[in-house]
């Protein structure tokens, strides 16, 4: 088939990347210059193990066997990353109550190798620490991300496939039998493929309503909940993350590393209702608050506001955590069209799962 995937992003490229090696005839479209210009490029490089979500959903499915094929990919395709393992810790009775209903979720989830410690084990691994206990996942890890998206679009180039840049998809419809889809940008045309994968990451909400009687109640809503992170001017006092519980909306401000070892603080969440990425200084003083409460030893004046990256959720302040929505003929009707929405956190990790769903689901 000729496959058409809009966006390249991690989720982009990883179908895009699948979809070739099966041996279809595949473009990407991309609206900005370059790959990784979107979500992607603004989020915490981890490799999530697939701990906190709920039974079943697809996030959980997808984040666990997603996290096993990116580890394999890396290690055949000399993409780096570090297995350093993530330590969830309580400070308090009623968070040790919280991170023990992880361990359960994330046992029930097939997690590997996750154990509670406790607050001297924790300490032993960590001295800068403070908790009284700790679910330790050794299966977290993290990801130098752009060069796992360069790969995979060194995998589609060699297979044929390309990435049209500055390519914005501005409308579709499907005239039997196949998608006629209109390109916008300095080389505007028309062309038609067999197939077309919306993985248009903050802008798939509004790309599906320009897709020519794609039902309007199978567009989600779109709810941006933005993540600042604070770097760390300081010399980094964990090798591995650190992660409080959880939040309404998020994973709570946890410590997080690059492969340089060099450590920052976020994502918080701030309910927006316009995409900007600007980092308020003055949100530092939550942040110390909150890191203090198990790094006590923080000092003052160590916190740099660093960048800021946007979930694409579908639910908002209060409303619980949605799962991810991958709508494939079934859902909407309309033959070999799937559309992603609210691919935030564990997307990066799962792209390889999503890729091998999304595919399947063209080919039925
Ligand atoms: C703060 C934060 C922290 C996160 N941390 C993690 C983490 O540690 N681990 C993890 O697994 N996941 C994490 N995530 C989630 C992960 O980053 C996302 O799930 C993933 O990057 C989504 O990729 P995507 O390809 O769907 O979207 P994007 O990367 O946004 O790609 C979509 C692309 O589509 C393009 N586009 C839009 N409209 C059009 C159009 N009409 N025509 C052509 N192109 C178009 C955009 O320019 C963009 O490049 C985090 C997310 C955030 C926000």
């Amino acid at each position: 088939m000729q496959v058409l995937v809009i966006g390249a992003g991690v989720v982009g490229l990883a179908i895009a990347r699948h979809a070739a090696l099966a041996g279809h005839d595949v473009t990407v479209a991309e609206i900005t210059g370059g790959i990784a210009n979107g979500v992607s490029s603004r989020n915490s490089e981890v490799i999530h193990a697939g701990l906190y979500y709920p039974t079943e959903t697809l996030r959980a499915k997808l984040c666990v066997r997603g996290r096993r094929m990116l580890y394999a990919y890396c290690t055949s395709r000399g993409v780096a990353h570090r297995k350093c393992g993530k330590l969830v810790v309580a400070t308090n009775e009623a968070e040790l109550a919280k991170v023990e209903t992880i361990l359960a979720q994330s046992q029930i989830n097939g997690v590997e190798g996750v154990e509670m410690i406790g607050g001297n084990a924790a300490r032993a691994m960590e001295a800068e620490l403070f908790c009284i206990g700790a679910l330790w996942s050794p299966e977290t890890g993290i990801i130098d991300s752009h060069g796992y998206m360069r790969a995979m679009w060194g995998e589609l180039e060699d297979q044929g496939g390309r990435i049209a840049f500055k390519t914005p998809v501005e409308r579709m419809n499907y005239k039997a039998p196949q998608w006629h889809v209109h390109f916008g940008g300095s080389e505007a045309c028309v062309l038609q493929f067999d197939a077309v994968v919306n993985a248009a990451g903050l802008g798939a909400q509004a790309l599906a309503r320009r897709i020519e009687g794609y039902p309007a109640g199978k567009v989600p809503r779109l709810v941006l909940g933005k993540g600042n992170y604070f770097g760390f001017a300081g010399k980094p006092a964990f090798s591995r993350l650190i992660y409080p519980t959880p939040i309404d909306g998020g994973l709570g401000v946890h410590v997080t590393l690059d492969l340089a070892g060099r450590m920052r603080f976020g994502p918080d969440v701030e309910w927006i209702t316009e995409e900007n990425y600007t980092v308020d200084p003055h949100r530092a003083d939550s942040f110390y608050a909150r890191v203090r409460t198990y790094f006590p030893a923080l000092p003052d004046g160590t916190l740099v506001p660093d960048y800021a990256g946007i979930r694409p959720k579908l639910t908002g302040k209060g409303e619980g955590q949605a799962d991810f929505m991958i709508a494939g003929p079934a859902d909407h009707g309309m033959p070999r069209l799937v559309s992603l929405f609210g691919i935030e956190s564990p997307g990066l990790t799962s792209s390889l799962a999503i890729a091998e769903d999304v595919v399947a689901y063209l080919s039925s």
